[in-house]
């Protein structure tokens, strides 16, 4: 018996019944037989060994995939077990799963460990892993497990709860060492090099992630295909320690956050000014862009959050307040309250599309355990604009905004990709409305001649969109963007228009932001830049250092002088060293720093080193210098060039 697999590629080929996919990897070739670490299987991750025994597509895995990593992840977490219960034969195992980068354990000490343990048990795993080949399954019993499992309270629990209705639990065997454990590993060890993982840190967590359950020791670790892919990332890891948004933010003085209202960002005032100049760059560009500023309030009663839904899908995450002896609560968005302009008075066909956008602070009562600096917080702003338009109008609208977010992000150095969410499950509205704009979105995705992604399924509820995701100097992706099309909210609020037939038609809303939150594009912003920020946006654009004090009348002259030009400066006249206070301004990342003494006082001049390239320039006019400046800052340059 014959039976047909069709590969990736779209060809079919003939197996005998009863095939592995380790013997059909091997067919293909040599190398991916050698590579091969699991197979795909109709969409579904199979061991490479199983016989197949239908028809069916089938994708070799490999470490090329996340699938594969995520299979030698866990099969390093087994590695550490066993490396620890060697260490330590009286520890408690629970489980080990892979995660992004790497893997953990989680484990009951008898005495606890520190982190200056983790050389010792990792120089173990390296030990123990040449004695490891194949990790072989084998079927038990409850009984059987849970004698295995004597004393590790933990284990019998999964243990109960696994045979619950009399399934056999499988443990797999690699070396001397066995575990519970489903599956999914590495076909053989000798896959895995000694040197592409590392244990990298100790946490506390709890048995299940309950608070009422013991503490456990968490040990991370990384791990990946090779030394080369492990070092690029350590580095990676540690470039983005240096740049991170919180230290920078301390160092530079931007903001802070307090135990008393934790997520709520307080912008010091440089940090301020840095959130003002964002949001007037919008605001310069909003006419061009037809849009219209409001200002609304932040308190509504829960009426309003019953007729939109969040009452009933979105309260665990607002804040509630009392008013007028009623239910309110702090908006989590900005779309209601445009609806309720809109509603202030009848709209015809030719008032649309109506674009309304709004910087309102919005609060969302996030976990506090899942608070991060910026970048996850509980009060921010987004520059949240509503278009409220006709079915006809969609694409042209999604044509300008993607030219929007690609002016913006260009500004920043960002390049972007687009991902379109389509149809899910539980949608709303009619398949026809749903067809017509998941085409639109991909005709105008189409003839942008951008890349993008689509994500079946992945839709809001309420309507297709397309998210942009940009790319920092670290090459993370971050979704900031996006434009959604809302086909229910209007439903729910009858947000109607009269249409040419003199008939009223429900509008299409589409929610869109640029930057997103604002909080959270500053904290990108800082890590992007690792604070060295472009003259625009930096929030001391200039110091001058003084040679000596005699020359601080003219440095406050030139100060002065500059400060009529809306530029931010500083004067350091402190008899200090020249080289000092040069260090001081580097410290503080202040891009432009200005030098003044004798030659440059009689010849009305400036000295001048940029940041970002050490370069220097002396005797530079000053009327020259400021006008370079100016320019520079008008035309939002990443780089000044002296
Ligand atoms: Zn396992
Ligand atoms: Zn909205």
């Amino acid at each position: 018996m014959k039976i047909k697999i069709t590969l990736p590629d779209g060809s079919v080929r003939e197996y005998p019944k009863g095939t592995t996919a380790e013997e059909i990897a091997s067919g293909i070739g040599k190398r991916l037989g050698e590579d091969a670490v699991l197979a795909k299987v109709n969409d579904k991750i199979k061991d490479l060994h199983d016989p197949i025994n239908e028809d069916t597509n089938i994708k070799i895995i490999t470490l090329k995939d996340k699938e594969g990593l995520d299979a030698l992840r866990h099969s390093v977490a087994h590695l550490l077990a066993a490396a620890v219960m060697e260490l330590w034969p009286n520890t408690k195992r629970t489980i080990g799963p892979p995660i992004e980068n790497g893997f953990y354990y989680d484990f009951e000490f008898e005495a606890p460990i520190s982190e200056e343990d983790l050389p010792k048990i990792e120089s173990k795993m390296r030990g123990i892993l040449p004695t490891w080949d194949r990790f072989e399954r084998s079927e038990h019993s409850a009984a059987d497990a849970k004698r295995e499992f004597h004393g590790n309270q933990f284990k019998i629990e999964l243990i109960e709860e696994l045979s619950k209705d009399g399934k056999k639990l499988s443990f797999y065997k690699s070396g001397n060492y066995t575990d519970l454990c489903r599956g999914g590993h590495l076909p053989s060890m000798k896959m895995l090099k000694p040197d592409s993982f590392k244990l990298t840190h100790l946490a506390g967590a709890y048995w299940r992630g309950k608070s009422e359950n013991p503490q456990l020791t968490r040990i991370y670790g990384v791990a990946f295909a090779n030394k080369k892919e492990l070092d690029d990332y350590l580095k990676q890891l540690d470039e983005a320690e240096k740049r991170d948004h919180r230290k920078i933010g301390k160092e530079l003085d931007l903001f802070s956050f307090n135990e008393l209202t934790p997520g709520s960002p307080f912008f010091h005032p440089k940090g301020a000014w840095m959130f003002i100049r964002l949001q007037s760059f919008l605001r310069e560009l909003y006419p061009s862009w037809g849009y219209q500023e409001v200002i609304t309030p932040l308190i509504y009663d829960s009426e309003l959050w019953k007729t939109s839904g969040h009452w009933d899908h979105f309260r665990e995450n607002m804040f509630e307040v009392e008013m007028d002896h009623k239910k309110a609560a702090l908006k989590p968005m900005n779309c209601p309250s445009h609806i309720l302009i809109y509603k202030t008075k009848a709209r015809s066909y030719r008032d649309l599309p109506l674009r309304i956008t709004d910087f309102a602070p919005l609060h969302r009562n996030e976990i506090k355990g899942t608070l991060g600096g910026l970048m996850r917080v509980r009060k921010f702003s987004q520059d949240d604009c509503h278009v409220f338009c006709t079915p006809e109008h969609i694409k042209k609208e999604v044509r300008a905004h993607i030219a929007h977010a690609k002016y913006v992000y260009d500004v920043f150095g960002f390049d972007f990709r687009v991902e379109l969410s389509t149809r899910p499950e539980n949608s709303m509205g009619s398949a026809k409305m749903w067809e017509a704009a998941e085409k639109s979105l991909k005709e105008v995705l189409d003839e942008s001649g951008l890349k993008y992604n689509l994500n079946p399924g992945e839709g809001a509820f309420y309507g297709p969109k397309i998210d942009f995701h940009i790319k920092d100097a670290l090459g993370r992706s971050w979704q900031c963007g996006t434009e959604q099309l809302d086909f229910q909210m209007p439903q729910r609020f009858n947000v109607e228009y009269t249409g040419a037939d003199n008939t009223a038609h429900t509008a299409v809303m589409l929610h869109r932001t640029v930057l997103g939150s604002i909080e959270r594009f500053l904290g990108i912003l800082i890590e992007h830049f690792a604070g060295k920020f472009p003259l625009w946006l930096s929030p001391v654009q200039i110091r001058i250092l003084t040679v000596a004090d005699r020359f601080e009348k003219y440095a406050t002259g030139l100060k002065n002088e500059f400060e009529k030009n809306s530029l931010r400066v500083e004067v350091d006249s402190r008899t200090e060293s020249i080289s000092k206070k040069v260090f001081e301004a580097e410290m503080e990342r202040i891009p432009l720093i200005i030098v003044v003494g004798e030659k440059e006082e009689a010849a009305n001049s400036v000295s001048v080193r940029t940041l970002e390239d050490k370069k220097i320039k002396f005797g530079i006019k000053t009327e020259e210098f400021l006008n370079r400046v100016l320019d520079n800052i008008k035309n939002r340059d990443l780089k000044f060039n002296i």
